[in-house]
C-alpha cells in the first residue's frame, strides 16, 4: 500500500495520507483552489512516503531500503496503518544484512 501527501511550504500544511496518484492529484488541487485561487505555490511538494512518515526523496538508499522492506512486511498484517512493528523493522534490518554478508561472501570467493 502506497501513501502519498502534498505539502504547501506557502501555507505549512500537509495533506493526510493518501493511497493513490489521482487522490494525491485532487489534494494538491483542491487546496490551491481553496486557499490559493488556483495559483501554484511556490515549492509545493507531492510524494510517497513511508509510514513513519518520512519522504522517501529525502531517505538515502540504504534507509529508503530499509523502510520499503519494512512498510512491505507491516502492510502484510495492516495495510492502512502507520508505524513499523518492531518485528517487521527487525526482519528488514536482517534482510539487508543477509543481502550484504552473501554479496561480501560471493565476492571473497571470487577473488
Ligand atoms: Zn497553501
Amino acid at each position: 500500500m502506497r501513501r502519498y501527501v502534498y505539502r504547501c511550504t506557502v501555507c505549512r500544511t500537509t495533506s493526510p495520507v493518501v493511497h493513490h496518484l489521482e487522490d494525491l492529484a485532487a489534494a494538491g488541487e483542491g487546496h490551491r483552489l481553496a486557499i490559493h485561487g488556483g495559483h501554484i505555490p511556490d515549492a509545493e511538494a507531492a510524494g510517497q512516503v513511508d509510514r513513519l512518515g518520512r519522504w522517501y526523496a529525502s531517505l538515502g538508499p540504504l534507509i529508503a531500503m530499509h523502510a520499503r522492506i519494512a512498510d512491505g512486511l507491516s502492510d502484510l498484517r495492516d495495510p492502512k496503518g502507520i508505524g513499523h512493528p518492531f518485528w517487521a523493522s527487525a526482519a528488514a534490518t536482517l534482510a539487508l544484512g543477509s543481502a550484504a554478508a552473501l554479496i561480501f561472501g560471493l565476492i571473497s570467493a571470487a577473488l
